[in-house]
């Protein structure tokens, strides 16, 4: 189970003294659906007297768009920038398919990002015991599995300029030529500032590390290794490795279980957390936190929490989607924003409890369990949290 990062701990900040406001943003598709469960356990923590969170709500995505015309307000960007932690669904569907690009759903994703800082994306792959047979891989190799991949989120190729596509005219053969070109760009300290945020996570957990690059190929790759190495330098508590990244998607399929955390860049982050994600088995399952710098006075960090599935358009509206990914997602943000440890690890032993007793959504039913709704899911797991 995942332990407060260090930082955390940092003296300037007593749990006590901590304001406890949250932004909702449910978006679209099954984003309400999901949202609904995570304030109906937030509403009843607060009711118990465990935590005393404020909550506010905004629009993202495809619903923003409709109400404002941006996949985002600047009002709703200022809720954000001003809150603890940011709890976020998903957003996007066909009905805005057709929509300008710098205006489409997801654009309100990537300025909450880019706005906040947020160039660290935490994504966990745990395979939970009740759950080892719905993996497509075999029960033995993923059972117990619980790795999280560091991804870096606001650099690399995806960013980079030049991205342009160039007209070349037509060929010998009279066919249409054209040259696509995308940049991949990193400075020291977009590596250094990701890696020892990996480092820290890797102290709180299993105290190894791997960084994945292709500095056989890449010449940013060369730079990103020196860099994490200069980290791990300072960082000796914490086992080492350097794996290109080809074979980390290799070793993640034939056995996860040598890995805790994997510290990597924008791009080959995008594709292994995906590939870690389906060892443990659904998409709803997943949560995500992405985390900007520490407040220089505060220590807090900036953050954002949601899970790795999109909005659902094929099940929105028939309150079956599975809530627990966003419940995660939210249980992340006890433990990263809030310093609430215990209380995080309650939530998560709840819905590890609801899982055996054989509750399931559709995306992870199996034979001889029973089918939960969106709400009753969620109720069974305020429930545990009761008894
Ligand atoms: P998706 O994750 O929305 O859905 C993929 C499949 O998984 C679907 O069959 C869906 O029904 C199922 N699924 C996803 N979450 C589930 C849950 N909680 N419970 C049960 N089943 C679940 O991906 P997609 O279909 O490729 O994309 C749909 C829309 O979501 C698109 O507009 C896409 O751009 C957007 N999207 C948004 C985000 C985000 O907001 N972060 C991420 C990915 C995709």
């Amino acid at each position: 189970m995942l332990q407060k990062p260090k930082y955390l701990e940092c003296k300037t900040i007593r749990k006590n003294e901590m304001s406890e406001n949250l932004l909702l943003l449910a978006g679209d598709g099954i984003g309400s659906e999901i949202m609904a469960e995570v304030e109906k356990l937030i509403a009843f923590l607060n009711k118990s007297g465990k935590t005393d969170f404020k909550i506010d709500k905004g629009l993202v995505g495809g619903v923003a768009y409709d109400a404002h015309g941006e996949a985002i307000s600047d009002e709703d960007m200022e809720k954000a920038l001003m809150c603890d932690a940011v709890i976020f669904g998903a957003v996007g569907g066909p009905k805005w398919d057709n929509v300008p690009y710098d205006k489409r759903p997801e654009a309100g994703l990537l300025r909450l990002r880019k706005d906040l800082g947020l160039f660290a994306n935490l994504r966990p792959a745990i395979c939970y015991p009740a759950l080892s047979d719905a993996s497509a891989l075999k029960p033995e190799i993923v059972e117990g599995l619980d790795i999280l991949i560091v991804r870096e989120l606001t650099g690399g190729v995806y960013f980079g300029e030049p991205k342009t596509i160039t007209e070349l005219g037509d060929n010998e053969n009279g066919k249409n030529q054209k040259r696509a070109i995308d940049t991949q760009i990193y400075e020291s300290y977009e590596i250094e500032r990701i890696a020892k945020v990996a480092f820290d996570m890797a102290r709180t957990r299993g105290k190894k590390l791997h960084s994945a690059d292709k500095k056989n190929v890449m010449i940013s790759g060369v730079l990103w290794d020196e860099v994490v190495r200069e980290v791990a330098s300072e960082n000796k508590d914490i086992e080492f490795n350097h794996i290109l990244a080809d074979n980390c998607a290799m070793q993640l399929v034939r056995n996860p279980k040598q890995f805790d955390v994997i510290v990597t860049d924008n791009l080959f982050g995008d594709i292994l957390s995906d590939t870690a994600a389906m060892l443990t088995g659904s998409l709803g399952m997943l949560p995500s936190a992405s985390l900007g710098a520490p407040d220089k006075i505060t220590g807090k960090r900036k953050a954002m929490y949601e899970p790795v599935h999109g909005s659902a358009p094929d099940i929105a509206g028939q309150k079956i989607a599975n809530p627990i990914a966003m419940i995660a997602s939210f249980v992340m943000a006890l433990r990263y924003s809030f310093n609430m440890v215990e209380l995080a690890d309650e939530v998560d032993a709840a819905i590890t409890s609801v899982l055996a007793d054989g509750l399931r959504c559709g995306d992870i039913m199996q034979d001889g369990c029973k089918l939960a709704g969106t709400r009753e899911m969620g109720d069974a797991i305020i429930a545990k949290l009761e008894q």
